[in-house]
Formats: structure tokens, C-alpha cells, sequence
């Protein structure tokens, strides 16, 4: 059975195509610049064949036309027809509180995602013209929604309410969703694998530090609490985006430079995080770089990051009661060992030992505590297209 698997962003879209079989990529891409100037395809097949298609993408119709094309292509395609593709699996960012599941996307489906539309402005449409391109271009093809949002639908009411009045909740949905969901599902199951206990016994702090950055406390396999809130925004120190602060903050600004909230808005998603507190750069690589030479304000931004993370792993661990496993994902955490360490050390008092040596390592499954920490430290390479392609199997198999 062959999966498709896609995430439709406003300008690009990622794609991989799945032998479930072997859960094995048979090809990968990436479309750039949909509807800009200089568009291209970018295209790598299992064989490591890799080709770019520079060509006019108007529109995410002609993208995902193109990828059929390169996919069936005589030269470097990987599929003699569309026959062997069984179903195509969408990475959606916002599930509001209408999908707890992945789903198979009918017509009712559709529109409750447009219900949820406006929580995710940037990311639900380009996700939706995603889904309704691949119907129109593949009508008998499954279509089926994945969310980011969905695994922290477990979340107590007391970890999702905002102390805001209730009504903005009922009437608009204002609460706490979480994201990177298929992420932190992940690397959770995997740590109780590694661990060879079962997930439903253990309670685990999962850390996907990426661009975007964000922590789950995952008690006995369900999502109980997790940083991000009704947008991406919150929690921790991220690439450009400030995490938490004082809402106050707001206002004060606005005031102070005469700007608008969207303006505002800007500065604290695109303008903040590292790159707002280093002055260097939103890439933790280069900050790293900046801080090695002695450059304050970039040691200052990787402190915060670290701080940041710490805190949130003592808050959860008092959220759960206690904590079995720190796991340890995406860019910065599959590969940064400083993070890592700047994260964990002064947790001895949790019971984590730190093994330095086995830290130092990059985008593996691995221990990085010793043998006899009582709780154990680890790194997972996240891998969310392949639970996408997993859930759409799982889901047409039924
Ligand atoms: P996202 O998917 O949220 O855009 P990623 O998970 O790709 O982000 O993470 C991007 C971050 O990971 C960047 O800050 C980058 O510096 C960091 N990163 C990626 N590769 C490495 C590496 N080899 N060493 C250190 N940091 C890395």
C-alpha cells in the first residue's frame, strides 16, 4: 500500500509518498514559492535521484499536478500509476475542539475545518486548498486529516481554560489547543519502546525544539498539558516567536511606538525568540556561533531558551506527579548536545544523571542519561509525516 502524504503551506508544500510496507520514503519534495515569482519543484526519489523543476506554480492546483507528474514521470517517477497510491494524508495545524482524531475529510468534515478556519488564519486554508485540490485531482482517493491540535484534546479542562472571562471560550473558542500534537505523540510511544515499558504506566516530557518549539507532559500515553495555547505563540522561547510574557506587555508597546496589533502581532511572532533577544539570528546554530565568541545578547538568548525549557519540565513534573522520561526532538533537539545539556543539568534533584559522552550525538534514538538515572533522558528523531501515513492507513483499512 502506497500513502501520499501532504502539507499544504500558503506559499510551499512538502510531500512524501510512503511504501507502508516498509514504511519506507519512495519519494520526497518540496514546492517553493506557489503563486511568487521563480517557483520550482524540488524532488528526491528513495535512489537519491534529485532534480529541481524551475516553472510557473500559480496556484497549489498546478503544484500538486506537477508532483502526480514527477511522482509518474519515466525518468525518475517511482509509480507506474496512480492506481498503487491507495490515499493521501494531510498534515492540518488546527483541529479546534471538533477533530480529537485524525479523520477521513467528507464534505461535513470540510466544513467544520472552515468553522476553525479563523484560529488558524496563516495555516488552515492553505491546508483546506490542499485537501479540496487532491479531491478534485484524485476524486477516488480517500482524502484524510491529521492534526496538529488533535493529541492534546486529552488535556484537562484546568490545563486548556485561559483565566479570561468564560464567555470569550463559548463564544470564539478562545482556550488552550497545543500543537506539534503528531510530534509529541510520537517520540512519547517511541521513549516507552526504548524503554520496553508500556506507554499507559509512564509519565513523559516530551520536547520538540524546533523553529517553532513546544513541551507536552504525556501522562500514561494522553497529552494532560502542553506549552503552546490557542496559537503557536506561547510557551517557550522560539526562532522569532517571544513565547511567554506578560500580556501587559502588549499594550504598553503598542502605545509606546504608535502601532497597530497586527503590527504587534508581527514583532511577537516574526521579530521575537532568538532572533528578537540575540539581534543575530532566528537559527539556534548561529546564536550558538555568536555566544562561542563571546556575543552577550546571543549567550542571553540561549540561556533564556534553556531556562525556559527547564521550567517547563519542573511545572510538568509537578503536573503529573512525577516524571519517568525527558525526550528530546526536532532541529534543536536532535541535534544540539549544549541545549540538551543546558536544559538538564541542575535536574539531579529530579533524579536525571546526564551521560555527556552519550550526548554527544546528533538525529538518533538514544539514551543520554546513565544507566542508573532514575529518570531517563533521551533523544527521538520526531518523524510526523510517517505517522500521517500511518493514521491514513489506518484509517482506509477500516
Ligand atoms: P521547524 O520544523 O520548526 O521549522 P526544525 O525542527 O527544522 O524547525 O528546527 C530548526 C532549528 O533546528 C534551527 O534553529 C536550527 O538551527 C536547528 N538545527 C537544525 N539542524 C541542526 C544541527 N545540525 N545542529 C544544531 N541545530 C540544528
Amino acid at each position: 500500500m502506497k500513502i501520499l502524504v501532504i502539507n499544504s503551506g500558503s506559499s510551499s508544500l512538502k510531500y512524501q509518498l510512503f511504501n507502508m510496507e516498509t514504511e519506507s520514503v519512495l519519494a520526497k519534495g518540496l514546492i517553493q514559492r506557489i503563486g511568487i515569482e521563480d517557483s520550482f519543484l524540488e524532488y528526491e526519489n528513495g535512489e537519491g535521484e534529485e532534480i529541481v523543476i524551475e516553472k510557473d506554480i500559480p496556484t497549489h492546483k498546478v503544484g500538486i499536478e506537477l508532483l502526480l507528474e514527477t511522482l509518474l514521470s519515466d525518468d525518475h517517477g517511482v509509480l507506474e500509476s496512480m492506481d498503487e497510491v491507495e490515499a493521501v494524508g494531510h498534515r492540518i495545524v488546527h483541529g479546534g475542539e471538533a477533530f480529537a482524531h485524525s479523520t477521513i475529510i467528507d464534505d461535513e468534515a470540510i466544513k467544520n475545518l472552515e468553522d476553525v478556519a479563523d484560529l488558524a488564519p496563516l495555516h488552515n486554508p492553505p491546508n483546506i486548498m490542499g485537501i479540496k485540490v487532491c479531491k478534485e485531482l484524485m476524486p477516488d482517493k480517500p482524502q484524510v486529516g491529521v492534526f496538529d491540535t488533535a493529541f492534546h484534546q486529552s488535556m484537562p479542562e484546568k490545563a486548556y481554560i485561559y483565566a479570561l472571562p468564560y464567555e470569550y471560550y463559548k463564544k470564539y473558542g478562545v482556550r488552550r489547543y497545543g500543537f506539534h500534537g503528531t510530534s509529541h505523540g510520537y517520540v512519547a510511544k517511541r521513549a516507552a519502546q526504548m524503554m520496553d515499558k508500556p506507554l499507559s504506566e509512564l509519565k513523559i516530557i516530551t520536547c520538540h525544539l524546533g523553529n517553532g518549539a513546544s513541551v507536552a507532559a504525556v501522562k500514561n500515553g494522553k497529552s494532560v498539558d502542553t506549552s503552546m495555547g490557542l496559537t503557536p505563540l506561547e510557551g517557550l522561547v522560539m526562532g522569532t516567536r517571544c513565547g511567554d510574557i506578560d500580556p501587559a506587555i502588549i499594550p504598553f508597546i503598542m502605545d509606546k511606538e504608535d502601532i497597530s496589533a497586527s503590527e504587534m502581532d508581527d514583532i511577537l511572532n516574526k521579530e521575537s525568540g532568538l532572533l528578537g533577544v540575540s539581534g543575530v539570528s532566528s537559527d539556534s546554530r548561529d546564536v550558538e556561533d555568536a555566544a562561542a565568541e563571546g556575543n552577550h545578547q546571543a549567550e542571553i538568548a540561549i540561556e533564556l531558551f534553556n531556562y525556559r525549557v527547564k521550567k517547563y519540565i519542573g511545572a510538568y513534573t509537578a503536573a503529573m506527579g512525577g516524571v519517568d522520561a525527558i525526550v528530546f526532538t526536532a532541529g534543536i533537539g536532535e541535534n544540539s548536545k549544549d541545549t540538551r545539556a543546558g536544559v538538564l543539568e541542575g535536574l539531579e534533584y529530579l533524579g536525571v544523571e546526564v551521560d555527556y559522552e552519550a550526548n554527544d550525538c546528533r538525529g538518533k534514538e538514544v539514551f543520554i542519561s546513565t544507566a542508573d538515572s532514575k529518570v531517563k533522558a533521551m533523544v527521538v528523531p520526531t518523524n510526523e509525516e510517517l505517522v500521517i501515513a500511518r493514521d491514513t492507513m489506518e484509517l482506509v483499512n477500516q
